[in-house]
Parts: C-alpha cells; structure tokens; sequence
C-alpha cells in the first residue's frame, strides 16, 4: 500500500494552488458579498484543465482520476472557503463524468468541449417541492413523441440553473416515463437552461452565495430526444452514479476547508495570549487541535480510498463515498466551529472569514448531494445484505 502522492499529482496540487492564489482569492470576499462567480475564472480554470478534469482529451479536457479530482477539490475549497466555487466545481465534474458515461455522441460532442474549456455549466435537476430524498417518487413527467420529449413539473433547490442560463448550460434532469414503476420509470434528459418553458425562481440562502440555488418550473419545455441520456427509464441508476461519484469531490470540499480552517486556527493559538501564555499552551485547546487534526486526516484517507476504488471501478466504491460524504461535513462544520471559539470575538466577525466557510458547508449538513441519513441508509443496507 503507497500513501504518497505521484509526482504528477504534487505537481498538479502545487499548479492549482498557485493558480488559485492568483486567480480565485482575491475575489473570494466579492463573490460572497456579490452572489457571483466572475465568468473570466471558470474560463481561465478551462485553459488550466481544473474546471472539468475528468472530461477526456477527445473532448478537450485533461483526462484526470477521481484522485486528480479529490486534489483539486481540496485545493479550491481552501481558497473560497465559502464553497460556492467548490460546488461548482464538483457539480461540473461530477454530471460531465455521467453525460460522458451515458450520454449520446452527438450530445457529447455538443456539450462536453465548452464544459471542459469552461464556458458551460452542467449540473443536476432531481429534488423537487415534495422532497429529495426519495428520487423515486419524483412527478415531474417527460412525454416522449415524435423524437422530443415534452416536460412538465418542478424542480427545487438546484443549483447553478441562474448560472446556466446566463453563461450557457443546463442540467441533466430526471422525469418520470413509466408511471407506477418507482425508479425504474425515471428518464434522465439533459435540459438547457435557457430552454423554452422554463421559469428559474432564485432562493435567498444562507450560504455559498456565489452559486445560485433555484426552483425551476417546466411548461410543456421541449428538448430533442437526443438529449436523453442512456436509455429510458433507466435514469435512477445514472443519478445514482453521479450522486456516489460527486459525494467524493463535495468530501474532498469538506475536507479542503478543514484543513484550511485548522491551519488558520493553529496559527493564531501560537500567536495570541491569555493569562501570560499562548492559547496553545492550554491543554483544553491544544488537544482540540489534536482531536482536529486526527478527524481530518482519518475524513482524507477515507475519501482517498473512495476516490482510489473508484478510479479502479470497484463496484463497492459507493460505500466508502457515501461514509466519506456522512463524515467529511460533520468534521468540516466542528473544525470551523472549534476555530471560531479559538479565535473568541473575532471568530464572530466577518473579517475572520469564518462565518463564511460555517454558512456554506451547513449546505452539506442539511442535504446537498445527500442528506447525512441517506448516508447511513446507503452504508447500512451495504453492510447488512
Ligand atoms: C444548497 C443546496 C443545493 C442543492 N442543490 C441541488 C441540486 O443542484 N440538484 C438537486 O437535485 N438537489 C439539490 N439540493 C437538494 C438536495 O439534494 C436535498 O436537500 C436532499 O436530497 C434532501 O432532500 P430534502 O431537502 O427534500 O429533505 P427530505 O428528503 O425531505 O428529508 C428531510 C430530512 O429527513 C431525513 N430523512 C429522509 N428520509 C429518511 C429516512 N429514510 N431515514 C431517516 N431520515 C430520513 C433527511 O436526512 C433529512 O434530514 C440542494 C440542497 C441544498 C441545501
């Protein structure tokens, strides 16, 4: 067993720092107070190959592993700690991964170049008003009739469909095709966002402010049936593999911010005093560093090893993605708080940057990519068939 890193991968974790230093932080504030990636990022991250990296070279993307992914996943969340580009990012990665599993060549060759270089967004339309949870019991329906599919319903809580349509991109949507068949009756059909029929309502959330979460209405929206991904009905499955594959990248966001936050939190207990001495002198506070600095390492090796048995195709790779995505948001959210305490008052301000990165991994405490108990539905079913 090798715990290391090949060359090429630190060589790839030290560009994507640099370039993120240079092109991401500066802006990182403005995009938390703005509610807005600037566009010019995700094209310079095209022409670097980290907006996409699992998109193959036939494509123009750099043909990169799941563990290539985690790096930069990592990488990014420690430079907008807010996660808003980290969802971006992962949602870019993850759903280019299925349409370019599943999808059409024709729809590939359309979509899968500008994902790659940057300019086009792609992510995921499941959830709806009723829930998210339970993916079977979706409503939304697509007619399929003479070579469109006509969709009809609601969608809730999606992420970058203000985006997409502005900056070009869509989603790839699940509908129901077969009435009375549960998840065998779910089509996935990538739908622009600019599509006709299509009204996009924005929520106000708490977080992550620079990618939009959204309602999404569908009137009679017609989208050519190349754009059905795979085969019909058979669109759960293909969630289901999206959703496994991108719970590793949001683990590696967590565990990006983690590392950041500890980082930030153990420089400033070496430098600030109390009582005469160093915080860090103090036990009570140096072994929460400790116990910090364990969990987070122990959320890294977990979700190496997902991204490791998925870069192999193990077919048990979702258990460890979905025990990473269980783990790594728990750990992320009590390190930032610990951090927040360490830093006192000052932790509560907004200078500190720590309220910032608290409102935005709460989106992966309440739901995002899988509520934490659908984590252990997943794990427990897996471990007790
Ligand atoms: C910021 C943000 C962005 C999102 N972006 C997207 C997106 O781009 N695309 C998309 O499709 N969805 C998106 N979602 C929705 C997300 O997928 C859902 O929040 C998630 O699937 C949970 O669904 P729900 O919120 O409707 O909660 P529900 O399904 O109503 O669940 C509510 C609570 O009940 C618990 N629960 C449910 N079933 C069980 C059970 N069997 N056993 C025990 N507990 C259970 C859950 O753990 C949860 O705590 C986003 C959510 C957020 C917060």
């Amino acid at each position: 067993m090798d715990f290391s890193l090949s060359d090429e991968q630190k060589l790839l974790r030290k560009n994507t720092a640099e370039f993120l230093e240079k092109n991401l932080k500066p802006f990182v504030r403005e995009i938390d107070n703005n509610g807005e990636i600037p566009m010019e990022f995700f094209r310079k991250a095209g022409e670097n190959g980290i907006i996409s990296p699992l998109i193959k070279l036939k494509y123009g993307g750099p043909s990169l592993s799941f563990m290539d992914s985690v790096i930069i996943s990592e990488e990014i969340a420690r430079i907008d700690t807010s996660m808003a580009t980290s969802v971006y990012y992962l949602l870019n990665t993850s759903w280019a991964y299925v349409l370019q599993k599943y999808g059409k060549q024709e729809l590939k060759d359309k979509l899968l170049p500008e994902i790659a270089n940057g300019s086009r967004f792609i992510g995921i339309a499941s959830t709806e008003p009723s829930g998210g949870s339970d993916v079977a019991n979706i409503t939304t329906t697509g007619r399929i009739e003479n070579g469109k599919v006509i969709i009809n319903g609601e969608k809730m809580y999606i992420s970058g469909a203000v985006e997409a349509k502005k900056n070009g991109g869509g989603h790839l949507t699940l509908v129901k095709t077969k009435e009375g068949v549960g998840h065998k009756g779910i089509t996935m059909v990538y739908v622009p966002a600019n599509a006709d029929g299509i009204e996009i309502t924005k929520l106000n959330n708490m977080g992550r402010m620079g990618i939009s979460t959204s309602g999404i209405k569908y009137t009679n929206v017609e989208v050519p049936e190349e754009n059905i991904i795979g085969e019909i009905n058979e669109g759960f499955y293909y969630s289901m593999d999206g959703f496994n594959h991108a719970r590793i990248m949001v683990a590696a966001a967590c565990n990006g911010l983690s590392y950041k936050m500890l980082e930030e939190g153990l420089n400033y207990i070496k430098e600030r005093k109390a009582f005469g001495k160093h915080l860090s002198d103090f036990e009570a506070i140096s072994f929460e560093a400790a116990d910090l600095s364990t969990d987070i390492e122990m959320a890294a090796l977990l979700n190496y090893k997902a991204a490791y048995l998925a870069d192999v195709e193990d077919p048990d790779f979702y258990i460890y993605s979905s025990m990473s995505k269980l783990k790594s948001p728990q750990i992320a959210m009590d390190t930032t708080k610990k951090v927040m305490m360490w830093f006192g008052a000052y932790g509560y301000t907004k200078d500190s940057g720590i309220e910032m990165a608290a409102r935005g991994i709460f989106s992966y405490l309440v739901g995002a990519e899988g509520a934490l108990n659908i984590m252990k539905v997943i794990i427990s079913k897996a471990i007790l068939k």
